[in-house]
């Protein structure tokens, strides 16, 4: 809406289209022209015989009975040299009926003033009508004629609407401040709507298409009739000699007295445009703003799209439809917040659904590598179970021998249980749906548990585990989870030392922080390597080649498991030197 606002341009061009694209009207014009043209001033004695060419058209004009006379000739000094000329000027104009004569407003030693006829020319005057045009646009067209203009204290109406008053025969137009009349309404007069505004009151000059008749001075003669009952607007329109020329909506240039005729039109017409209210602009953007959002809220696909093209169209023939009914809308404004709000909502609807998609793309993903980690990891204790199962079955075992074996059934069925439930929980937690389990247990018990559980499979290799300081402090979070992440630290370190070497857990509770760190005198890995094994399968060259069983998504679940009880994990390298792990997570 802001940026549709202030599209003055825009609206402008909209608006001359729009009135250059209305039926030509039916009406008969109830002004004439009289021009002062070229072909006048080049017969008559140029510029300077103004006035004596103007004397005489009047008498002529007066002649033919015309019901009003207005003139666009300014009149305010003497001639100089003056052999009668101003004397013969002041006589012909008494003898015009109803006549109009030109103030403008002029502007000396920065105050502005009314420039009225001299006192012998406004005595036989029924009425002064401003020639005041105002600014016209910024493109120079005009579109609007300020009806009332107040300077210096004193109001003058417009030429062409005084030129219409005197004519009806009501000579003083009554004001109110949202419009103007003339007469009564029933009698042929007129109700103009043009509130005062900070510009003004303005009458959008709705030009006739098909134009006004023109005589040229130099012609009066023999179109004397044309004028008959008419209202007459005398002017200059040569080019050499008009102080002003403008374009109308149309893309025609015109001379000032032709505009006044067209004002003079509008009025007499009584079919006026007015600018829509401001309110009603601003309701009208936003019911298309919230269509635009309700279309692709409600709606996606090709409806959402189809629906979209329809409120676009609609947002297009809005300021026509209000055209037809004589209301200017400001076009740019509905359009442009129709596009926008249009655009925006599409926009948020195809980025919400590529969101969605990705989310549940990598939901899939996730889950089948997880399956796919499971899958490897239940092998190990399943095969060991199933083998002992079977030797049990087929021979005849000792005693103690079968108790070895049905030993390690069952814990190696504790274990596959408990990996199933560590799967299940890293599942949820990943998904947020899971609640930790929140107790608080000594942390030595977590490194005791995961020292006991990794021994055997450090004997395997003859690697020496050792527990380098007591551990002091108490953790809070989820026991299991812990003792997953620790043990998995334990296991990669002997999965990745060569056999008989050492690995040293140091724990340092240090400002509310338990360190706990695996230290290996393994493989090790490069920098670049260092960056990339938090992340689901993957596994270091080094790693693969050391022949070592892994799926590389170990660490990504200790890593998560860390970042859910609020902590972290730091890790230092170098290849064939060995790696240390630190679980850094809050303790006390
Ligand atoms: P896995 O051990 O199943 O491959 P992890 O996620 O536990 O998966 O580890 C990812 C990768 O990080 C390993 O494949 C290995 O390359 C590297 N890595 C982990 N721990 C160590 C370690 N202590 N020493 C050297 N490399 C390691």
């Amino acid at each position: 809406m802001i940026a549709g606002w202030p599209a003055t341009r825009f609206n402008n061009y909209a608006y001359d289209w729009l009135l250059a694209g209305e039926p030509a009207a039916n009406w008969t014009p109830q002004s004439v022209i009289v021009a002062i043209d070229e072909e006048t001033f080049h017969e008559q004695g140029g510029v300077h015989a103004i006035r004596t060419i103007l004397a005489n058209a009047m008498l002529k004009i007066a002649a033919a009975a015309p019901k009003a006379v207005a003139s666009d000739v300014t009149l305010p000094d003497r001639t100089l040299d003056d052999a009668g000329v101003d004397q013969r000027l002041a006589e012909a104009l008494a003898r015009v009926p109803n006549l109009v004569l030109p103030c403008d407003v002029i502007t000396a030693g920065g105050k502005a003033r009314w420039e009225d006829p001299l006192p012998e020319f406004q005595k036989p005057a029924t009425a002064l009508g401003h020639v005041f045009r105002g600014e016209s646009g910024t493109d120079g067209v005009d579109r609007v004629l300020p009806l009332e203009e107040i300077v210096d204290g004193k109001r003058r109406w417009a030429l062409a609407l005084e030129a219409f008053a005197v004519a009806h025969g009501d000579p003083i137009p009554t004001d109110s401040p949202d419009d103007v009349q003339v007469g009564d309404v029933q009698a042929g007069g007129v109700i103009i709507p043009a509130p005062r505004r900070a510009d003004g009151r303005q009458l959008l000059i709705r030009y006739l298409s098909t134009g006004i008749p023109v005589v040229p001075v130099a012609e009066l003669d023999r179109h004397l009739d044309l004028l008959t009952g008419k209202t007459v607007f005398v002017g200059v329109t040569a080019l050499s000699a008009a102080r002003d020329r403008v374009w109308t909506p149309y893309g025609k240039q015109v001379s000032g007295v032709e505009i006044h005729a067209h004002a003079y039109e509008t009025i007499a017409r009584g079919k006026f445009l007015t600018p829509a209210r401001p309110s009603t602009v601003f309701g009208i953007s936003v019911l298309f703003a919230v269509a635009a959002g309700l279309i692709f809220g409600l709606r996606s696909g090709w409806q959402a799209y189809a629906l979209a093209a329809l409120l676009l169209a609609l947002a297009h023939w809005t300021p026509v439809e209000f055209f037809h009914h004589d209301l200017v809308f400001p076009y740019f404004a509905t359009v442009a917040v129709a596009w926008i709000s249009t655009g925006g909502a599409a926009s948020f609807r195809y980025f919400f659904v590529q969101r969605q998609l990705r989310k549940s793309e990598s939901e899939r993903t996730r889950y089948q590598q997880a399956l796919h980690w499971a899958a490897h990891e239940m092998r190990t204790p399943l095969t060991a179970i199933q083998g002992s199962s079977e030797i049990m079955t087929r021979y005849a075992l000792p005693e103690d021998k079968r108790h070895q074996l049905s030993e390690m059934i069952n814990s190696e069925s504790k274990r596959l249980a408990r990996m199933i439930q560590t799967f299940l929980d890293v599942e949820r937690l990943a998904d947020g749906q899971m609640e930790m389990k929140r107790e608080t247990f000594p942390a030595a018990e977590l490194v005791e548990t995961c020292l006991k559980r990794v021994a055997p499979i450090a004997e395997r290799k003859k690697i020496g585990v050792f527990l380098d300081h007591e551990v002091r402090g108490a953790l809070t979070g989820d026991r299991e989870l812990m003792e997953y992440a620790l043990y998995n630290l334990l296991t990669n370190a002997v999965k990745y030392s060569p056999p008989e070497t050492e690995i040293h857990v140091i724990s340092e509770l240090r400002g509310g922080e338990l360190r706990l760190s695996v230290r290996d005198q393994g493989i090790g890995m490069d920098a670049k390597e260092l960056k990339n094994i938090f992340k689901k399968f993957y596994r270091t060259r080094r790693a693969e080649a050391s022949g070592e069983v892994g799926t590389g998504i170990g660490l990504s679940i200790v890593e998560q498991i860390v970042s859910h009880h609020g902590g972290r994990i730091e890790v230092s390298s170098e290849p064939q030197k060995g790696s240390c792990f630190t679980m850094i997570v809050t303790a006390t």
